[in-house]
């Protein structure tokens, strides 16, 4: 998710001590300038209410495992209030002009700017990714997609879905902890702009940033009950998935509950849209510019600890030049600075919870015991919190559970190809169809590739480019619906 070309997302910081004897000195960013409340309650119809049952959790600093605070636990009466509440809430949203809808919109996304450090130092704190992709790239994009869609909220007739579309009604929205406030922007601003009203659900891990955009809402003076955000865990989510008055759902997470949600859902007909996990290939030819295409790699696949949908989790390499990528490629690896997510210089932060590395972990041994071989930086890991060191597998087999799983971790596979239809053949053998890269200085032999690769994305020289404006979602078991650009309105458009 970079904001330039070649994917800058972790190319601006090489280890200088491998050069000389010149470290960078630390740069932590402040925590200062947020306040984290000690609990917090669900916000409901304009308030912070107590749960019904009084239960709650606690959300962590992965970077650190202490805890930040406790968050309510929303049973299902709760999540009952919160769609009461916006239904109660969507005649007179829906009935207002686009316009004025827009007008919350833009205010929302101008507030998110104003107060964009302190979400980013939120942020990091609560999920452990690091503060220059939280300050480059998650509040950024999140005030853009306000923005995006508030300039759709009064044009909805031009959308080409018809001359009077109307909204859907309530929706319920369950977003995943990689991209927290971010994954809320995208669910919140098309349903918004085109006159839904939302019963949002966050992530266990991730709530925080969610309930400052409640707070954020608030400064927005958006009308109560259009946006009702209750935490909790994946019980909360069923309840909401199973709550009679959604009139919608929308569910980004992992491809096991997306099944299990479209399976409850099945009698019932309710529009559903899933965006769920990936394992992207990131393909490079003998002809490609290999500087960028280390960059984009790296980017593909370190981005965000690799806690990325669409992350380049596979490396296809043309064989003529895998020796030359993967030298690079390794003395790249080691110059990644893991550590605190809140220094500037640090480009690979803490993985999300322990569950998560566990995940990885399990991964790892089994790429290891097929017999692949396994490459991981020497670089020195904090002590206290959730840590994984960057790691490349080579000889890796196609069925390997390192191909074949999504690893949502610092970990790529590597395997090589001789001609663009055995690229195209590995690329596509995968149950996912998220995203892609191919990497060539000839725009014919990409496009070739690209019209042959079954992913919902594919980028040509770049990896992990988003905007507002361009539409994003998968194919096969990767999912299915459109986040972003016009197509994203159509979720929320009785079409
Ligand atoms: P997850 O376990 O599927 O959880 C996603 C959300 O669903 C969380 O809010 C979770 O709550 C909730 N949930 C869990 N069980 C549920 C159930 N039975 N019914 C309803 N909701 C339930 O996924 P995750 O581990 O958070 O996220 C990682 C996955 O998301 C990866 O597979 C990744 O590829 C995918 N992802 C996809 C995209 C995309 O756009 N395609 C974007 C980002 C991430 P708790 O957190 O409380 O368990
Ligand atoms: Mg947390």
């Amino acid at each position: 998710m970079s904001s330039e070309p070649g994917g800058q997302g972790l190319a601006s910081t090489g280890r200088v001590s491998r050069l000389g004897d010149l470290d960078y000195a630390p740069a932590p960013e402040s925590a200062a300038i947020v306040s984290i409340a000690d609990a917090y309650g669900l916000y409901i119809d304009g308030h912070f209410t107590d749960p019904e049952r009084h239960e709650s959790f606690a959300t962590l600093n992965p970077a650190t495992a202490a805890p930040l605070a406790r968050v309510a636990r929303a049973s299902a009466a709760d999540v009952d209030a919160a769609v009461q509440a916006a239904r109660r809430a969507l005649p007179a949203w829906s009935a207002l002009p686009g316009a004025e809808r827009a007008k919350y919109l833009f205010r929302i996304s101008r507030i998110i700017q104003e107060r964009q450090r302190e979400l980013a130092v939120l942020e990091t704190l609560d999920n452990g990714k690091p503060i220059r992709e939280t300050r480059d790239v998650d509040i950024p994009l999140a005030a853009g997609h306000f923005f995006y869609y508030a300039g759709w909220a009064d044009k909805l007739a031009f959308a080409g879905f018809g001359p009077d579309p109307r909204p859907r009604g309530v929706a319920g929205q369950i977003i995943p902890w990689n991209f927290p406030l971010l994954m809320a922007a995208w669910k919140l601003a098309p349903a918004l702009a085109a006159g839904n009203t939302c019963v949002l659900k966050p992530a266990e891990t991730t709530p925080l940033s969610a309930l400052a955009l409640a707070d954020i809402l608030e400064q927005a003076e958006l009308p109560a009950g259009v946006v009702n955000i209750v935490t909790g865990d994946g019980a909360t989510g069923a309840d909401l998935v199973d709550h009679p008055g959604i009139d919608k759902l929308a569910f980004t997470g992992s491809t096991e509950v997306g099944r299990q949600i479209q399976r409850r859902l099945a009698a019932r007909g309710l529009p559903l849209t899933l965006e769920l996990g990936g394992k992207g290939a990131n393909i490079v030819f003998d002809d490609a510019p290999l500087d960028e295409a280390i960059e984009g790699i790296i980017d593909g696949i370190f981005f965000n600890q690799g806690h990325v949908c669409c992350a380049g989790s596979r490396l296809l390499v043309h064989e003529g030049v895998a020796d030359e990528v993967l030298r690079r490629l390794r003395r790249r690896v080691d110059q990644l600075r893991v550590g605190d997510p809140l220094d500037k210089n640090t480009d690979v932060g803490a993985i999300n919870s322990a569950a998560q590395l566990a995940r990885i972990g399990e991964l790892v041994a089994a790429g290891e015991a097929e017999g692949a071989t396994r490459y991981t930086s020497a670089c020195p890991l904090p002590a206290a919190g959730y840590w994984f060191a960057p790691t490349v597998f080579t000889d890796v087999a196609p069925a390997h559970r390192i191909a074949r799983e999504e690893i949502f971790g610092p970990v790529l596979a590597v395997m090589t190809f001789r001609t663009p239809e055995e690229a195209v053949a590995k690329a596509n053998d995968t149950t996912y169809g998220l995203a892609c890269g191919v990497w060539s200085e000839k725009g014919s032999r990409t496009l070739w590739v690209a019209q042959r690769l079954r992913a919902g994305v594919v980028w040509a020289n770049a990896y992990n480019r988003f905007d507002p404006a361009s539409p994003f979602g998968g194919v096969r078991e990767s999912g299915f619906g459109r986040e972003g650009g016009r197509h994203g309105l159509e979720a929320y458009l009785d079409v």
